[in-house]
């Protein structure tokens, strides 16, 4: 029984008369501070029983017992203490869960700063680092030395030994092996140890890891000028071993990849590891060739990996046996002991940003890390974000520019069409400007690359007698008609329906296709130009990884004439053939009501723009517009991020909206719209109260959100806008601690969002 001083009620009694024995065990107690993945939000302490005291350490699960009944929970173990009396009784640790720690002291260190940057729960965080195949306990099996004799080897085995091997034949976690054998967990221990039970899968993995691909030699002899510079300033301080973040700011095609690629080399050379983070997107066979070629094993983490896969992954990382990492967004928490360099690529890209909680902004993540590593972190991009820009502004962060393409091949001229003009849209969706510019393009035996950034065939479907237009039930969203089959479907929550040929609500049979989405301008483009190839790319036809990857073979291989697609085909693909880029609507975003509407627009335009006239043969690009005028179109259209940037950051800084403050939304969801209101009206009030008036905090809301109804859940928002982001995330911590969440409503923190639907 562990020693309980409170239940000495007299504390001159508890000193005077304490027993030798309680004194020395007291002196010898450790306290375990453990953080629950869900549920108890505060670290909790518990004592460590002696039996367990040499398993128990930071950065392994461990069970407790939870609340009045004791349940067994499962734990991460954050910190362990000996040298203090418990204030309050302490319940015991049960069991040790991991065999060895699944967090180093530094990403425990890193879970607890990004719960507190983006209002998360620790638990919650700790969690989210761990992939669910690391997490999910280790099942052992017996190894192939001893399947392979077929009965115990050489070594003499006792008779407990032999029956958990027996047992062993089907992989089991190391409790169940030893509760099915009838052994203790020692004995389980001592065959790990032995190399007698191994991990599941090890064995497998061993196996396939010499999957080298041929090695390309694609690698240029001599770097551009500003190349040169730009690796310069990547391998200074990284031979120093000093933290600093270079951010290269480079046009499409202007050779950033292959600095990334050069400094990545460095590293590997200098014994250390480099992590790569990219868009999901991007990580398509062609980008981890690219690395594969220079680097033979590349861990490649993606979202498709199998929680197995990922383990094995995790592994090799840790081991140290991957030099060369190479994922999306999560990656950043790959276990590298030896990191060296972290590289984002695209990193304007909002897909940085994790969309459930933790909210975290991997870009954010990385600089903790690579600064805790004192190692360089490089962000690269053709738009960087504002957050970025300014950061470079302020002299923080290092700007390395390379504003040509490698080759000296021109940027292409930008035509802008004007589509107030009657005569852009009298025939159709494609305006006579740049059609002719297809017409040009074809005939010189180019490519064409068309974006629309809406799917479906139209965006929606109005009576024209009584104006009813079909919206989805459940959600507060018109339904997209898809074809074939003339289905409606909710962009919101997936919802299909038949669309009927008769307006629902007054019987006419009078119903209009409105708003053309990308299968309506890929049959446009069809009947337009006859004998033409077309292919779309959007969600809708690359529901597989193998589609994506098919329809990019066949149009580098000029199999496909015409490509028409979402923002997919914006994003970092490089095609020579592309004579003409099409940008059919390049304000269908820009009036969102989202603060950052106008970056992404620029983005957008200027990346997809980048994709024209990257061969010999030059090329053009045609944007088809409504407000030619706006400082995103014209920006975007004369190839000048930078002008854009230098307009929008007066903007930003008077607003108040990042980079120069802070901002944290708050979503709340309700079936019942006036709850929803309600709540958001309370917390709104606890803010105001608690903010008072002295310090620079603005309420924006409470407000329906622009998607004002989404799976029958009404949903409402607020924004709290603050100069310092640590004080306003302390002020709304402080302002919502004690509410008491109503069982009918649920709401959500979002620090710095991205996402403003
Ligand atoms: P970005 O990442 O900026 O779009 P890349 O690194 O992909 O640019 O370079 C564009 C193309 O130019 C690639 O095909 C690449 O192999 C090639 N390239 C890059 N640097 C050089 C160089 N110094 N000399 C010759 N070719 C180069
Ligand atoms: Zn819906």
């Amino acid at each position: 029984m562990p020693f309980q001083p409170h239940q000495h009620t007299n504390q001159r009694e508890l000193f005077a008369s304490r027993p030798q024995w309680v004194e020395d065990d007291a002196r010898r107690g450790i306290i375990a501070t453990v953080v629950l993945p869900e549920g108890v939000e505060k670290p909790l302490d518990y004592l460590v029983p002696e039996s367990l005291a040499a398993e128990v350490e930071p950065g392994r699960r461990v069970r407790v017992p939870l609340g009045r009944g004791n349940r067994e929970r499962l734990a991460y173990c954050v910190a362990v203490r000996s040298d203090e009396l418990p204030q309050t009784p302490l319940k015991n640790v049960v069991a040790v869960e991991d065999p060895a720690p699944l967090l180093s002291q530094r990403m425990l260190e890193l879970t607890k700063w990004m719960a507190e940057r983006w209002m998360a729960r620790w638990g919650e965080v700790l969690e989210a680092v761990l992939p669910a195949g690391v997490r999910s306990s280790r099942r052992l099996r017996s190894t192939p030395l001893l399947s392979a004799t077929g009965a115990a080897p050489a070594r003499k085995l006792t008779p407990a030994q032999e029956k958990v091997l027996l047992a062993a034949a089907v992989p089991a976690t190391a409790a169940t092996l030893a509760e099915s054998s009838g052994a203790s967990r020692a004995v389980v221990g001592r065959l790990v140890k032995l190399g007698l039970l191994a991990e599941e899968g090890s064995v497998e993995i061993q196996a396939m890891r010499p999957q080298r691909a041929a090695i390309r030699h694609d690698r240029p002899d001599e770097l551009s000028p500003a190349q040169r510079a730009a690796l310069e300033a990547i391998v200074a301080p990284m031979q120093a071993r000093r933290h600093e973040t270079i951010v290269l700011f480079g046009v499409t095609g202007s050779g950033k990849t292959e600095v990334y690629l050069q400094a990545v080399e460095e590293t590997v050379a200098m014994g250390r590891q480099a992590i790569v983070l990219v868009p999901e997107i991007s990580l398509t066979p062609q980008t981890c060739d690219r690395f594969r070629a220079r680097f033979g094993t590349v861990a490649v983490l993606h979202s498709h990996l199998t929680p197995a896969e990922r383990h094995a992954q995790w592994r090799e990382i840790a081991a140290g046996r991957v030099n060369v990492i190479v994922g999306a967004r999560s990656a950043v928490f790959a276990p590298a002991p030896r990191l060296g360099l972290i590289v984002i690529d695209e990193e304007h890209e909002t897909s940085f940003k994790q969309a459930t909680a933790p909210r975290y902004h991997a870009r954010d993540v990385a600089e903790w890390v690579a600064r805790a590593d004192g190692v360089p972190l490089v962000l690269g991009s053709a738009t960087p974000a504002l957050e970025t820009f300014a950061r470079c502004l302020a002299g923080e962060w290092t700007m390395c520019r390379l504003p040509d393409r490698v080759g000296g091949s021109q940027l292409p001229a930008v035509i802008t069409v004007d589509l107030r003009d009657p005569q852009a849209r009298a025939k159709g969706v494609i305006s006579p400007r740049m059609a002719a510019g297809i017409d040009w393009a074809l005939a010189g035996g180019g490519q064409v690359m068309l974006l629309l950034n809406r799917r479906g065939f139209a965006t929606h479907v109005q009576c024209r007698s009584c104006g009813h237009t079909a919206r989805c039930p459940q959600c507060d969203l018109a339904l997209t008609l898809h074809q074939p089959g003339n289905r409606g479907i909710c962009h919101g929550c997936g919802l299909v329906t038949r669309l009927p040929a008769d307006c629902p609500d007054c019987r006419a049979p009078d119903l209009v296709q409105r708003g053309t989405g990308t299968q309506r301008l890929e049959e446009f483009v069809r009947s337009r130009f006859r004998g033409v190839r077309v292919a779309r790319m959007d969600t809708d036809t690359m529901r597989s990884r193998g589609s994506y990857e098919e329809t990019l073979d066949a149009f580098r291989a000029r199999d496909i004439d015409i490509l028409v697609g979402t923002q997919m085909i914006a994003k970092g693909l490089d095609f020579p053939g592309v004579m003409l880029v099409g940008v059919v609507h390049a304000d269908a975003a820009l009036h969102l009501a989202d603060f950052r509407a106008a970056e992404r627009t620029c983005q957008l335009v200027t990346q997809v723009a980048g994709r024209s006239g990257r061969g010999p043969l030059g090329g053009r690009v045609v944007v088809q517009t409504s407000t030619p005028d706006h400082p995103a179109i014209r920006a975007a259209a004369a190839h000048d991020y930078e002008a854009f940037v230098r307009s929008e950051l007066p903007i930003r800084e008077a607003l108040l909206y990042p980079p120069f403050g802070s901002v944290v939304r708050i979503v709340v969801r309700s079936e019942n719209e006036e709850a929803a209101s309600e709540w958001t009206s309370h917390l709104a009030d606890r803010i105001r109260r608690e903010a008072g008036d002295a310090n620079g905090t603005r309420i924006l809301g409470p407000a329906p959100c622009p998607i004002a109804r989404l799976r029958d859940r009404f949903r409402w928002h607020l924004q709290v806008h603050g100069p310092d982001g640590p004080a306003l995330r302390d002020l709304v911590r402080r302002a919502t601690a004690t509410v008491q969440t109503p069982d009918s409503i649920a709401w959500i923190i979002d620090v710095d969002p991205v996402d403003m639907l």
